[in-house]
């Protein structure tokens, strides 16, 4: 990859926005903060648009509560901003449909677009493009920009802690495949930035809400479909679930992982009714591709082992589907 062109853009100070996926996860976030951190450092002036709401864990980072959440046709500001921007960072996500309707604004600003990502089958929608979808995450890749332009003594706690958060949760922890050498080589170099990981920890695995807890219990309980066979387990949740234990955005987030941490699972998933479609939330071990499974049926894509989609029509025939596809993988 060669950083010059960004090198370039960044010498003068610009009017920058940086955006990111529909309800960001840490990475999305903290690599959008963290970079936002370092260009405002440099005398550049930044917004952070999401294009959605983010979950609750994620409050804490470092100016947070300055992004602005796209409010869709009507936002007159968001739109004003993306009419005066100069550069826009695309970051962890390389497809326009990953923005909902954020993607009309985005496409016609006439802003430079650079895509910092780490998705398999990036659009190109931008004019510069840094993509290696085999980083485990899009924090590294910032941090590896930081680098290359000599960024890095811009770096302090809090922008340790947004690009730390990004490398923890995208790892799963350190517990997923994509958890190399280089994922551990730049959280030492965070640590030495000053980032904490036992307070970062804390703030993203253990804020949960009582409800969220008694969630977890009933889904435990009353939602787990154990495909046994097939080495498959799911999640499936109604409306009214949400309704009766009050659940906020981010509060279905690691679910599936307990249907994953079945002992002679590798392939699980989280089937949720959102009232207007259904989404899946897919996870596997091993060799299985649910990012396969994701763009093939479900209109959606991600990583071998963590993807997403979506299912227009009722949350009973989203599960036949799904429980379809594995049994036919099952057969070949
Ligand atoms: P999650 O299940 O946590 O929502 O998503 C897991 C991963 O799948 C995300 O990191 C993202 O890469 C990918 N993903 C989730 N939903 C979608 C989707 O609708 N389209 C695409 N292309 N990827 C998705
Ligand atoms: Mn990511």
């Amino acid at each position: 990859m060669d950083f010059k062109k960004i090198e370039n853009l960044l010498t003068t100070p610009k009017k920058i926005i940086i955006t990111m996926h529909a309800r960001p996860d840490a990475d999305a976030l903290g690599s959008s903060l963290g970079l936002a951190g370092i260009l405002k450092k440099m005398g550049h002036s930044v917004d952070v648009i999401a294009p959605t709401e983010f979950p609750n864990f994620l409050r804490w980072l470092i100016d947070a509560d300055k992004v602005i959440l796209f409010s869709g046709e009507t936002d007159l500001h968001s739109q004003k901003l993306f009419k005066q921007a100069e550069l826009i960072f695309c970051l962890d996500f390389s497809s326009l449909k990953r923005v909902n309707n954020m993607s009309t604004v985005l496409d016609s600003s006439k802003a430079t677009k650079i895509i910092i990502d780490h998705h398999i089958d990036p659009e190109n929608f931008a004019d510069i493009m840094f993509i290696d979808t085999e980083a485990p995450a899009t924090a590294i890749l910032i941090y590896r920009l930081l680098k290359s332009l000599n960024l890095l003594k811009y770096i302090d706690s809090n922008i340790a802690d947004s690009l730390y958060s990004g490398i923890l949760t995208d790892t799963g922890s350190f517990q997923h495949p994509n958890s190399t050498a280089e994922s551990h080589l730049i959280t030492a170099e965070l640590i030495k930035f000053g980032a904490n990981v036992s307070e970062v920890s804390r703030k993203i695995y253990n804020t949960n809400s009582i409800n969220k807890l008694r969630f977890l219990g009933f889904a435990l309980s009353n939602r787990l479909v154990i495909l046994e066979r097939y080495h498959a387990a799911y999640f499936y949740i109604e409306k009214k679930d949400f309704l009766n234990f009050n659940l906020k955005t981010g509060d279905t987030e690691g679910l599936v992982n307990y249907a994953l941490s079945l002992e002679n699972i590798n392939l699980a998933a989280l089937i949720t009714d959102k009232g207007d479609f259904i989404r899946l939330s897919l996870r596997s071990s091993g060799n299985i591709a649910v990012n396969e499974i994701a763009k093939n049926h479900f209109n959606g894509g991600g990583h071998k082992n963590a993807a997403g989609g979506k299912f227009e029509s009722t949350l009973e025939s989203a599960i036949g589907a799904f429980e379809d596809i594995i049994k036919t993988m099952y057969k070949k």
